[in-house]
């Protein structure tokens, strides 16, 4: 896989686009590049991105004045922003230079957060610069058989955890992410243990928020994973429904007692911040241990507190 720098002739900022029907989370989308150097079975990139390589856009100066217009457009509301939603935030050290420059530009912007997600355990670059209150560091987690299965090249589920485990001792906020979660007969166990594994070695207060995701795709990503695994795939054979806005799900009932199990167990764990990503009105009514109202309340600065609107709803 190579790294390959082209000019980006459109924006770099956007906010997260959601999905139709659902309850966003206010969350802005910073993309730095497209490409990822591991090969995750299930990853949207599969059929988004025409490329097998790694597209870093050259023209970062353009990113970083439009990134400041931006938030100094909104003035002091507090926002959130991510890079990791169309490449690795930490899996490539040609980026680290621009997560740097990144968390400089918010140094002095309390009320701007940045998330950098990754399933690497590169967090050197971050160890070497003071802990800053708006720099949040991310994994993405699974059971550890899954990583072996289907997260190829990735770190492994302790190096992960003993990676964050590192970053919050140096002073930073974490967040997790449980997504995508495969809902079959026998993984709801796994699950629950990822849950205890991950808080027997992570402080919950460090933790600013958690997501969680059922397994989803649309048919073009069906169709690219079938034709990547000999068409063939584990995951692929359980039921799903097509849901309105035109992706494929678990059935409800499913989600909602993975999502209600495993939500549960985080509670026992701390005051989390815990959200679904992708879901509905209608699922979230059913949530046994919190509501939506948490999706307007993810910012550190918002303790209890509502601030614009939900998106995608
Ligand atoms: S819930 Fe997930 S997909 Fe929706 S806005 Fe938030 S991060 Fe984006």
């Amino acid at each position: 896989m190579k790294i390959i720098y082209k000019e980006n002739k459109g924006g770099f900022i956007k906010p997260c686009p959601c999905s139709p029907g659902r309850l966003g989370c206010d969350y802005y989308i910073i993309a730095p590049g497209t490409g990822c150097p591991f090969n995750c079975s299930y990853c949207f990139l599969n059929f988004y991105s025409k490329s097998k390589d790694i597209i870093l856009y050259s023209n970062t100066d353009k990113m970083y004045r439009e990134f400041v217009a931006f938030i100094d457009n909104k003035k002091n509301k507090p926002l959130r922003f991510g890079t990791g939603e169309f490449i690795d935030s930490l899996a490539v050290k040609e980026l680290d230079s621009v997560n740097l420059e990144l968390a400089k530009i918010i140094k002095q912007r309390p009320n701007i957060v940045i998330e950098f997600k990754t399933k690497s355990s590169n967090i050197d670059t971050f160890l070497k610069i003071p802990a800053q209150d708006n720099i949040i560091l991310s994994w993405s987690l699974n059971p550890q058989w899954i990583i072996n299965e289907e997260e190829k090249g990735t770190a492994s589920l302790e190096e992960r955890l003993y990676a964050a485990k590192e970053i919050v001792a140096h002073g930073y906020s974490i967040a997790l992410h449980l997504d995508p979660i495969f809902m079959t007969e026998n993984t709801l166990d796994d699950y629950l243990e990822l849950v205890d594994k991950t808080f027997s070695i992570i402080p919950a207060k460090s933790v600013k928020w958690l997501s969680m995701g059922g397994f989803r795709y649309v048919e073009d990503l069906k169709l690219a994973i079938l034709e990547n695994n000999n068409g063939k795939k584990w995951f692929l054979g359980e039921e799903y429904i097509k849901c309105e806005d035109g992706k494929f799900r678990y059935p409800k009932f499913l989600r909602l007692k993975f999502y209600n199990r495993i939500g549960e167990k985080i509670k026992q764990k701390g005051a989390i911040k815990t959200y679904l990503c992708m879901e509905g009105a209608q699922l979230w009514k059913d949530i046994s241990w919190g509501d939506y109202s948490v999706l307007t309340n993810l910012h550190p600065l918002e303790i209890g507190k509502s601030y614009g609107s939900i998106t995608g709803y």
